[in-house]
């Protein structure tokens, strides 16, 4: 550096110095960029930290680029680590040594016509082909499933693989220990609020930290991977007004800022009126209590301790049964062995319930019932029909045979309220199969990726059980490949 570079370098950290002072620039722009508008200039910028987000920041920089990834939070994880974490997939070595059939035809057809062939059959057809690849890719990384499959709840297949790590958090340790590997910058507490454009090109993002804007450039491309909108209660009120009022299972991030910029860019919204429901906390209850994740271990009752629908029916269905109730809850009732084969985190959650008064235990059906207030003599009477239609493979509300599997029978029971909380949100981004965004000329929009919830027409009306995170992993993956050989 010559002298006279040195001195404009020194005035100019003197001016940056007193624009910071003065609240104008952000951190990063006063020391990296100085005087430009671009606080970082990099190939990729990655929005979000769920499991897309993650993927695709491994993805780029396992394609060569040079990834920044931007999460609104302070930590990473969004819905993805509070998940169940069951993955969809098809999955020869596990499916045959449990004697399931399986086959990517199945997966496509039950996915597609459980969202009332509403998806994008060319979206859907790159999930089910992609997940069992994802799925690898997760393992090459080190990431650990357990040696079975289940059927979880809505998923109409047991093809769900369970993580040996509890809820979502092997899929944010993979990724963020890879990406870190990797050489991605992950910063947290960085919302972003627009997309930059020159010449209908995304070239990067507007971004919020502390009260004060930064700009962040992508040479290559912008990946949005800010999951779904299910805790913004205007969006998902105006979305489908059914819903007003219901909780939501979602992380405190799933706001949907971002979608709504892209689509001020440019980019269609799809499907925004479909949003699906899982049972959860009542309107003003806020312990949720998950005694429903294994189809084949739960049943649930209303009000007068009568069984009312089969469990494995499609989630959409069961919300508008659960909906119409009096109360507009039902409880789910577990035994012992079922509570058992949950994971240590909804075991919690059930322990922590019965302190809340969300949950609770007895050592007899009778007592149980007195506990939620249901008749006795029914809920008695629901548990011996079902309890028989396992062992007769034959259920008179029309449970699959498949799942007709444990008999509730061990004490102690346990039961917890099934309310209806706004859980995923099918609607968002238009994508094709490479995860470019559209407009409204079907057309990519140059410079700008999708991936995960929020985007739209991968899963129809209606998603299966532990197709989410196959989702996201795949359609991050490709966003990630795909951003990172574009080239300007
Ligand atoms: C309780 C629960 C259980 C579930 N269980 C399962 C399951 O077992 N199997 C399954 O397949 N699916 C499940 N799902 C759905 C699944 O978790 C999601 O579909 C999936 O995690 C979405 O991944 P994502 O990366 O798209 O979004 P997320 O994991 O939500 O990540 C998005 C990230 O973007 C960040 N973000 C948002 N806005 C901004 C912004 N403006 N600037 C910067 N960052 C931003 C968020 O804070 C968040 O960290 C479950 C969902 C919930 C809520």
């Amino acid at each position: 550096m010559t002298q006279s570079e040195a001195r404009i370098g020194r005035r100019r950290l003197i001016v940056a110095s007193g624009l910071a002072a003065a609240g104008l620039l952000c951190p990063a722009q006063t020391f990296g960029g100085l005087f430009g508008k671009w606080a970082v200039t990099t190939d990729v910028i990655v929005v979000g930290a769920g499991a897309a987000g993650l993927a695709a920041a491994v993805s780029a920089a396992q394609h060569g680029a040079q990834v920044l990834l931007l999460e609104k939070m302070p930590d990473i994880g969004g819905d993805t680590l509070i998940s169940g974490g069951f993955f969809g997939a098809v999955d020869p070595k596990r499916q045959k040594a449990q004697g399931i059939d399986d086959s990517e035809e199945l997966f496509f057809e039950q996915t597609f016509r459980n969202g009332d062939e509403k998806a994008d059959p060319r979206l859907v057809q790159v999930l089910v082909k992609e997940a069992g690849r994802s799925l690898a890719w997760l393992e090459s990384m080190g990431m650990r499933f357990q040696p079975t499959v289940i059927e979880i709840y809505g998923a109409h297949w047991p093809r769900c693989h369970k993580p040996i790590l509890p809820a979502g958090s092997g899929y944010i340790q993979t990724l963020s220990a890879e990406a870190i590997q990797k050489g991605v910058d992950i910063r947290t507490s960085v919302k972003v609020a627009n997309l930059e454009l020159e010449r209908d090109r995304v070239v990067g993002v507007a971004a919020e930290i502390e009260g004060k804007t930064c700009f962040y450039r992508a040479r290559k491309g912008v990946v949005i991977a800010t999951g779904g909108f299910g805790q913004n209660r205007e969006l998902v009120e105006a979305s489908d007004p059914l819903l007003r009022g219901l909780t939501s299972t979602s992380a405190p991030g799933a706001t949907g800022e971002v979608m709504l910029a892209a689509a001020q860019a440019g980019v269609v919204l799809r499907d925004m009126q479909y949003i699906q429901c899982m049972p959860g906390c009542p309107a003003g209850r806020r312990h949720r209590v998950r005694l429903h994740n294994d189809v084949a271990r739960f049943i649930l009752v209303d009000e007068h301790g009568n069984r009312f629908v089969r469990e494995d029916e499609r989630r959409d269905v069961l919300c508008r049964k659960v909906l119409a109730l009096p109360r507009k809850y039902a409880y789910s009732i577990v035994d012992s062995d079922g509570l058992d084969s949950y994971n240590i985190l909804v075991q919690k959650e059930a322990w922590q319930g019965i302190e809340t008064g969300d949950a609770w235990k007895a050592d007899t059906l009778e007592e149980l019932a007195s506990k939620i207030e249901v008749p006795a003599e029914a809920l008695i009477a629901s548990v011996k029909t079902y309890n028989q239609a396992v062992e007769d493979k034959n259920d008179v509300l029309g449970k699959s045979p498949r799942e007709l599997r444990f008999k509730i029978q061990t004490p102690p029971f346990w039961a917890c309220y099934a309310g209806m909380s706004v859980h995923y949100t099918m609607g968002g981004l238009t994508i094709n199969e490479k995860a470019q965004c559209l407009n409204t000329e079907n057309q990519p929009i140059a410079g700008l990726w999708a991936a995960g919830e929020v985007t739209g027409g991968v899963h129809g009306a209606n998603r299966l059980g532990a197709n989410g995170l196959a989702d996201a992993v795949s359609f991050g993956r490709i966003a990630g490949r795909e951003a990172a050989g574009q080239n300007t």
